[in-house]
């Protein structure tokens, strides 16, 4: 399908590993040009050149600290023109309600709610402006159902989620559609740190802990940061105009619910 955003210019950050780098990929697959953003440079730089090989698209690097205001300066400075935002960053590590203090939430609210919401803010207006924009966040399954060792997690992005709901009703009769998606377990270095993790809990080998949580996903496995990516680029296209203000779960089927 042609998602019909060939040579629109995206803003996607974290994006140098993962579920970000899956979404960059889908999105250069649809021939659109890109800033990408990670604090990592070597590792961003070469993300940039495996899709400029392979896409042929425009490709810009910022490295920086998405959660930090210099940070974002910085990514804004490059990509204060862009048609499309995709806001994504490190999550909130797990721990025990009883363990976190007030810095601990800042944090986390920093860097899951305030830094998404900080971009929509700086780039909403010129989409707006333009009559036409797309804005996917990378959020998580613990928004539907909470997760109970990321507390922080569910506490940062359960705000986020509060915001987009009301301001993607003010943006969308200007031609912008605010959506967010909620990875369930994708295979990914944050994954592999949660079965390590689950793994020293239990005593287990992190193979055992990965089988196990794989047995509680309806479709038997992780999901792929490409297929991620494919749901995120088919938000950014013309196709999905319709979509405003929605929660979408790529999880397997691990949640279940009616709706
Ligand atoms: P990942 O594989 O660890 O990749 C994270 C990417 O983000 C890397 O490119 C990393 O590069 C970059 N990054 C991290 N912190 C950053 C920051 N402060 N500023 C700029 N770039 C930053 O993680 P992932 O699995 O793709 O996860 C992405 C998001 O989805 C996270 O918030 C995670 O909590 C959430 N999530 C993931 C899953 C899953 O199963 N994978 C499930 C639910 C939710 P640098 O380290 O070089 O900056």
């Amino acid at each position: 399908m042609d998602l019909g955003i060939r040579g629109k210019r995206a803003l996607v950050c974290a994006a140098s590993k993962g579920l970000g780098r899956g979404c960059a990929e889908a999105l250069a697959e649809a021939g659109v040009n890109l800033v990408l953003n990670a604090r990592g440079e070597e590792t961003l730089l070469q993300t940039a050149e495996e899709l400029r090989v392979t896409y042929g698209v425009d490709v810009a690097t910022v490295a920086a600290d998405i959660t930090t205001e210099g940070g974002r300066a910085e990514t804004l400075e490059v990509a204060s023109d862009v048609d499309i935002l995709v806001t994504n960053a490190g999550g909130p590590p797990p721990g025990h309600w009883s363990d976190w203090y007030r810095e601990d939430f800042i944090g986390a609210i920093d860097a899951n709610m305030l830094t998404p919401i900080a971009l929509m803010q700086s780039l909403l207006p010129r989409m707006m402006g333009q009559n036409w924009g797309r804005v996917v966040n990378i959020t998580s399954q613990s928004v539907k159902a909470p997760i109970p060792q990321l507390g922080l997690s569910n506490a940062a992005r359960t705000g986020l989620t509060g915001f987009v709901a009301g301001t993607a009703r003010q943006v969308a009769p200007h031609g912008v559609t605010i959506n967010n998606l909620l990875p369930g377990i994708h295979d990914t270095a944050r994954a592999d740190a949660l079965d390590a993790a689950a793994a020293a809990e239990a005593g287990i080998s992190v193979q055992e802990a990965r089988t196990r949580r794989e047995a509680t996903i309806p479709a038997r496995r992780y999901g792929t940061p490409a297929e991620f990516g494919r749901a995120c680029a088919y938000l950014c296209s013309t196709h999905a105009g319709f979509i405003v203000g929605q929660n979408l779960l790529l999880d397997g089927g691990a949640i279940s619910a009616t709706l």
